[in-house]
């Protein structure tokens, strides 16, 4: 096995442009590993030298490789080598969860007395850390509406240092225009920060549309299998210094089981996510049927007023969106859950598993045009058929209306 592992990158990779391709080869190279498709699992902290060269060496600061577990192993240069080639960025870098590869890309980023603009649609505890720890260590922080795109001009301070952006938003699904907003953010000398998720490194291409630090959370449909929490950010190549930065300073490293189940995953994310997109669009034109739905929050339907953007800026959609029931009472509310079978009340998303999720009260809005008073359902669509998934919410729906 070579010493260097800067370069953890199949031949086929630099042959082939399509996603698809990629996701099989990226970050793979059997042949410095007796062989062995899958780059294994590394576990260790210390990293020995041979002789005192070598050692010096290994302490430069362009030594692409670490000298130390904790700044990565050849399976986490794997997954980071993947990712890049996936999003077409600089380099990338792993977190212990995705709210860790939020917090931490922002903390890279933002000293005291700096502005943070952030979207009102948020993942809501992104936004918690915004209004609890930012705030609490001088950063002044203001939401603005998702729909704003490039009037966000006129919210340009001198000190604004980051704009967070999600597009579509968490549970409201507004489709922010990206390239609009990254002018106005790099006019005004600001770093624009996504948080990627939704779309996964396959449906949104963040570098193409102006956008300087991607992150995911890795633990929904990288992983795919609700068996581990992960993070990832990758970054352009001037933010690239100010991301690893912050992220060593804290120290932030995650552990290689968790790594190898998303690399493992990522293999067979092209030919998931054709499903959950298709399964997706099909249970929601279903229940735009349904009498009790108020409306759907899916930026892929020709109906959604993000439909515009997204077939703009996408290149597909992932299994989850959100329903606005009519106002219905907690009673019916209760039947429609224990009614499903198939559908788990659960957190998280991006598993093989289809869930219903009930918000328990409005999301939180500062900035926005849009806020929803009636009963929100997050619905992830699953692997499971179609066919199945439609009639257990139908007849959920069936139970709920006879409960009203
Ligand atoms: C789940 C989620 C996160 C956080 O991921 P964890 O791995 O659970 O910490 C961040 N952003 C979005 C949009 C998410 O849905």
């Amino acid at each position: 096995m070579s010493s260097d592992i800067s370069s953890v990158s199949s031949p086929a990779q630099a042959a082939s442009t399509h996603a698809d391709t990629q996701l099989v080869h990226a970050g793979r190279e059997p042949s410095r590993f007796s062989g062995m498709v899958n780059t294994p699992v590394f576990r260790g902290s210390t990293i020995i030298a041979d002789n005192l060269e070598d050692w010096e060496a290994s302490r430069q600061v362009d030594n692409p490789m670490a000298n130390y577990g904790r700044f990565g192993t050849p399976t986490t240069r794997s997954f980071e080598q993947a990712i890049t080639t996936l999003e077409g960025g600089h380099n990338a870098l792993v977190f212990p969860s995705g709210l860790s590869a939020c917090t931490h890309s922002l903390m890279a980023f933002v000293k005291s007395g700096d502005h943070v603009l952030m979207t009102d649609s948020v993942y809501g505890p992104t936004r918690t850390f915004a209004d609890h720890v930012l705030r609490r260590m001088g950063i002044e922080v203001e939401f603005f509406d998702p729909l704003i795109g490039g009037e966000i001009r006129t919210l340009m301070r001198p000190n604004t240092r980051v704009v967070f952006v999600e597009s579509p938003g968490s549970w409201t699904f507004e489709v922010q225009d990206i390239p609009a907003i990254a002018e106005e953010a790099h006019k005004a000398g600001a770093f624009v920060l996504l948080d990627n998720t939704w779309a996964t490194p396959l449906y949104f291409k963040p570098f193409e549309h102006g956008v300087d630090v991607s992150i995911h959370a890795a633990t929904k449909y990288i992983v795919g299998h609700s068996d581990a929490l992960l993070g990832v950010a990758s970054a352009n190549e001037r933010s690239w210094p100010i991301l690893k930065q912050g992220a060593h300073d804290f120290g932030q490293t995650a552990g290689p089981d968790d790594i190898y189940l998303a690399l493992r995953g990522m293999r067979s994310m092209a030919v998931r996510l054709r499903q959950h997109w298709e399964s997706g669009i099909q249970l929601a034109e279903y229940l735009r049927t349904q009498p009790l739905v108020e409306s759907v929050l899916h930026p892929a339907l020709p109906s959604d007023p993000g439909y515009r953007l997204w077939s703009r800026d996408f290149l597909g959609a992932s299994g989850l969106f959100t329903i606005e029931l009519k106002p219905v009472g907690r009673a019916a509310l209760c039947k429609f859950f224990d009614s499903l079978q198939l559908f788990g009340i659960g957190l998280s998303w991006g598993g093989f598993e289809s869930l219903a999720l009930p918000l328990d009260k409005p999301p939180t809005r500062v900035a926005s045009a849009t806020t929803y008073q009636n009963p929100l359902i997050r619905v992830h669509v699953g692997l499971e058929n179609i066919d199945d998934l439609i009639s257990d919410m139908g007849q959920a729906f069936e139970k709920m209306g006879q409960a009203l």
